[in-house]
């Protein structure tokens, strides 16, 4: 069987539109050298360590998640701690594009409405 290594990010930026990017697993560490906002470690063979400079409370967070876990997820989401409102979703390309058109689609609804 052939497996789905490939990634996708929305990383929420500071205005509430999502920044996309998208990569395989073995190489995530390229994004941080493309997006300064994350920064990805590997810990140990397994696991993957994600630091992400919020852009809700402007703190870092840490997020540690098994490769396994990203490879077989179909969204995995991140959240700011202080406020517990999504900052990140990573996965299969078509459910998180789903999820944040969504998301925009709130946002834009209630920028209109004010
Ligand atoms: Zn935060």
């Amino acid at each position: 069987m052939l497996i789905n290594t490939d990634i996708y990010f929305a990383l929420k930026d500071v205005d509430g539109h999502y920044i996309k990017m998208h990569n395989t697993v073995f190489k995530l560490n390229n994004l941080y050298q493309e997006y300064s906002l994350i920064e990805i470690k590997m810990q140990g063979k397994r696991r993957i360590v994600f630091k992400i400079k919020c852009p809700i409370c402007d703190e870092y967070h840490y997020y540690i998640y098994k490769i396994n876990d990203i490879i077989n997820k179909d969204v995995i989401i991140m959240g700011c701690e202080k406020i517990g409102c999504p900052v990140m979703y990573m996965g299969k390309k078509e459910q998180v594009l789903s999820i944040i058109k969504k998301q925009e689609q709130i946002f834009k609804d209630i920028y209109f409405m004010v």
